[in-house]
């Protein structure tokens, strides 16, 4: 096996924290110096609302979104919007270099047990174009749960300014099983305003859901 970033070959002898704990073991598809290029956010400093890093308060946005109503996520992220990662992302998702897609698959290990892992699909545009959808790639070592569908929108959420993301229309639709788990983990590639995640928060309430959602997405 070699680095899927660098291209070096990988050491195949297992990380001890994986034999230590009950989670199914994804070896890793980065070399250790190029994992260390991207920069992880610490869970214990991160705000408890959107899991932005340094803001063990919860932050200015997130009471934004309490007081207009939100149930808030408790959204946890894994990584910085970095130099780096935005190199990452460019690659996999703006020239949509599909190879890419485990490249954190042995840092996203997230339990199916008694929850749904719900990913946010791509819009139908999108997915024609790319042939891929990179949050079903990120996350696809996972038992995942296919409950929404996403429509097409007039502009993509990278081409517009903050204001105008925080004003997008609510474009998910959820169906549910007949029997859900009590718990949701929606999973995305990117938090940026959380606007989607509400959405997608919304769109499983509309549907009728009345457990506990929570979110995870790669980047913050
Ligand atoms: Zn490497
Ligand atoms: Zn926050």
């Amino acid at each position: 096996m070699t680095c899927l970033w660098c291209g070096q070959p990988l050491r195949t002898d297992p990380p001890l924290a994986g034999l230590l704990t009950w989670r199914p073991l994804t070896p890793p598809q980065l070399c250790a110096r190029c994992l260390a290029r991207f920069t992880p956010i610490a869970p214990r400093t991160a705000c408890p609302g959107c899991g932005r890093a340094d803001s063990p308060a919860l932050c200015a946005d997130c009471q934004r979104w309490e007081s207009s109503g939100q149930v808030l996520l408790h959204h946890r992220a894994y990584f910085r919007y970095t130099a780096a990662m935005k190199a990452f992302i460019q690659q996999y998702k703006g020239l949509g270099d599909y190879r890419l897609h485990g490249a954190f698959a042995s840092v996203l290990q997230l339990s199916a047990r008694g929850a749904a892992l719900v990913p946010l699909p791509s819009e139908p545009a999108h997915y024609a174009r790319r042939g891929f959808d990179p949050v079903v790639g990120l996350f696809g070592h996972l038992k995942l749960s296919f409950w929404l569908v996403k429509a097409d929108t007039a502009v993509p959420q990278a081409q517009k300014t903050r204001a105008e993301r925080l004003l997008t229309a609510q474009s998910f639709t959820a169906q549910l099983p007949v029997h859900p788990p009590p718990r949701v983990i929606l999973l995305d590639d990117l938090y940026t305003t959380g606007r989607t995640l509400y959405h997608a928060q919304a769109a499983l309430r509309a549907a009728g859901y009345a457990g506990e959602i929570t979110s995870r997405s790669l980047i913050r």
